[in-house]
């Protein structure tokens, strides 16, 4: 056991940034193209160029000048460009014309380079979190989300494994556009420098979503693997706005397959959100609903409405009414751990980051990792 955390810590420890006294924060590897036969670069500052597997210098590399990489020209199965003179946080590389924070490694696969942005994770969230939450929300909130995107990114590290790298940018990991700077956001990051969220001392996995719909649901009704600190919570304030997605009973019918017929009768009991029915989780989220056609009875996983239908949430009733099916509901998202609406409102009636992180991850706690 002791073993396993000690090799752990030096892992963690070693794919740290340049250790500079007081500035110390974990680098992550950020997949920014794949596939690609070159890529044009330009760095802020002098940097070097090295191969990343003897850590030899290769080359200098100027400020201010583009210049192209190509698969064929590159000797090194990996390297990595990197300050010469400034902490990485201070670079600012631009990659095929997007810039972003930090420096950046190109890995030779088999035919074609991947092309990662080394970012220090302050400045990894920095091109998150005006995406993932809007900077027009107070900032208590932002800095909830600070906390919870920063968890979810050392949480989530390697998710990207066998691409060679953590996190990719799209809402599969978070949703990251490079270096971007906003004075609200930057602020909520910086009040919250290096805080992460713990349970029994160990990093904590904080999903978060759009709008509970006046309850959140927990993980194991959403992906099955059951987590003491994401668990339904009833919010305090009650805030969703209702939703309406109609689709005719002619193309509800024809998403389930020729032998399918036309639809006759749907079963699932009444919404009430917060009341558990064999049919809904205890949050009020439909577990499965009977849909009766002239020819089968299929049970659907309300997760599977969702897909089908794009709903926005699994809070939903649904009906016919005459040659429509009606689906009406409540929240978006997966319902699972912090809602950024909530949030908002919360903060707005005058509560803290640390309260409102504490209403949706039950029983973590803050703490300061750098
Ligand atoms: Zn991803």
């Amino acid at each position: 056991m002791f073993r396993k955390i000690f090799i752990a810590a030096v892992i963690f420890f070693m794919s740290a940034s340049v250790a500079e006294a007081g500035v110390w924060q974990p680098e992550l590897r950020v997949g920014i193209l794949s596939g690609v036969k070159q890529v044009t670069l330009k760095v802020s500052a002098p940097c070097i160029m090295i191969d990343a597997s003897t850590n030899k210098t290769i080359t200098e590399i100027p400020a201010d000048r583009s210049f192209v990489l190509n698969f064929s020209r590159l000797k090194s199965e990996a390297t990595e460009i990197r300050p010469e003179k400034i902490p990485i946080k201070d670079l600012q590389t631009s990659i095929d014309g997007q810039n972003y924070f930090g420096g950046v490694r190109l890995n030779k696969g088999k035919d074609f380079l991947t092309v990662i942005n080394l970012a220090p994770l302050e400045e990894y969230l920095r091109g998150v979190l005006p995406r993932e939450m809007s900077p027009s929300y107070p900032l208590e909130a932002l800095k909830a989300q600070a906390v919870a995107a920063r968890s979810f990114a050392l949480k989530n590290r390697g998710k990207h494994e066998a691409e060679g790298f953590d996190l990719c940018t799209s809402t599969h990991c978070q949703i990251f556009i490079g270096a971007k700077v906003s004075e609200i956001t930057d602020k909520a990051i910086d009040d919250t420098h290096g805080e992460v969220l713990v349970y029994n001392n160990k990093l904590a996995d904080t999903n978060f979503h759009a709008d509970s719909g006046g309850m959140t649901e927990s993980v194991v009704n959403v992906w099955g693997k059951d987590t003491p600190y994401l668990v339904a919570v009833k919010e305090i304030i009650q805030l969703s706005e209702p939703w309406t997605v109609k689709v005719t009973t002619k193309d509800f019918s024809s998403r389930f397959g020729e032998g399918f017929g036309e639809v006759k009768e749907i079963k699932l009991s009444k919404l009430t959100v917060g009341k558990e029915e064999d049919d809904r989780t205890p949050s009020g989220r439909v577990k499965f609903a009977q849909v009766v056609s002239s020819k089968k009875t299929l049970k659907l996983a309300g997760n599977e409405l969702r897909r089908k239908f794009s709903l926005p949430s699994t809070l939903f009733d649904m009906k016919i009414d005459g040659k429509e099916i009606i689906f009406a509901g409540y929240g978006r998202g997966h319902g699972v751990g912090m809602a950024q609406k909530g949030a908002k409102f919360y903060a707005e009636d005058g509560w803290s980051y640390e309260k409102i992180l504490e209403h949706y991850y039950s029983g973590t706690k803050l703490k300061k990792l750098y």
